[in-house]
């Protein structure tokens, strides 16, 4: 009964939030459909796991507003045999829809904790095409490199030079770049060599921590 609600509310967040606002690519819609959004939010936010917006998730962290997940999603043009690299695993629910288009996702997380309960709930929904380590993320993963994708779900002062470097030729990184409080969505690609930079708009998220994002003397 509760599953049933919860697959109605899931098509309509699908038709008034995603392909509502231009997401077309029908791979995407269909993971957007399919992954439990209310199982990767705290028990307490369960009935407002398809609103319009992020959540708190703990550790002063956020699951991404449904939208947010599904343009970054979008942008990266995941193919099947996509190996995929995600910085900021949160929830987990990001990796969940990164797992349904790729080939084999790898996410790094800072938080212990929230490594670990993003990791139960991916294995408890049947997930064996990622691996998940606790870490600073903004050095990559550089014995899994190169990536055919990188999506990095935390905001930058400016784009890590490791992620830069383990990009794969003809790849693809979406990252948020700015300030503390704002950034601009930026595109980057790997054509030839060469990177190309493409601002897609603006976006607000909680701060890249590490060697390579926001240092603590900066954060003052
Ligand atoms: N993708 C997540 C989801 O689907 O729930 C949302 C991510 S939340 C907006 C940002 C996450 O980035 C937080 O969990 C935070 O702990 C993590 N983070 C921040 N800096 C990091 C770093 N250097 N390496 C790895 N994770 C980091």
């Amino acid at each position: 009964m509760e599953e049933n609600h919860n697959t109605e509310l899931r098509k309509k967040m699908l038709e008034e939030q995603i392909a509502g606002r231009g997401i077309k690519d029908s791979r995407v819609l269909a993971a957007m459909e399919k992954v439990p959004r209310h199982l990767f939010v705290p028990e307490s936010m369960r009935d407002r796991a398809y609103e319009d917006s992020p959540l708190p998730i703990g550790g002063e962290q956020t699951i991404s507003q449904p939208y947010m997940v599904a343009w970054m999603t979008d942008l990266l043009h995941i193919g099947k045999d996509d190996r995929v690299l995600e910085v900021g695993t949160g929830s987990g629910y990001q990796a969940a829809i990164l797992c349904e288009l790729a080939a084999y996702v790898y996410s790094i997380e800072k938080n212990p904790e929230l490594a670990a309960g993003a990791e139960e709930m991916l294995r408890s929904l049947g997930y064996k095409n990622i691996s998940i380590k606790v870490g600073d993320g903004t050095k990559g993963w550089p014995e899994e490199a190169p990536f055919d994708g990188i999506i990095v779900t935390a905001g930058a002062p400016s784009v890590p030079q490791p992620l830069l470097d383990q990009l794969a030729e003809g790849g693809r990184l979406i990252i948020p770049v700015g300030s503390k409080t704002m950034q601009v969505l930026t595109v980057i690609t790997r054509e030839v060599g060469k990177f190309q930079a493409k601002q897609e708009g603006s976006c607000v998220f909680v701060p890249l921590v590490g060697r390579f994002g926001w240092q603590k003397k900066r954060m003052l």
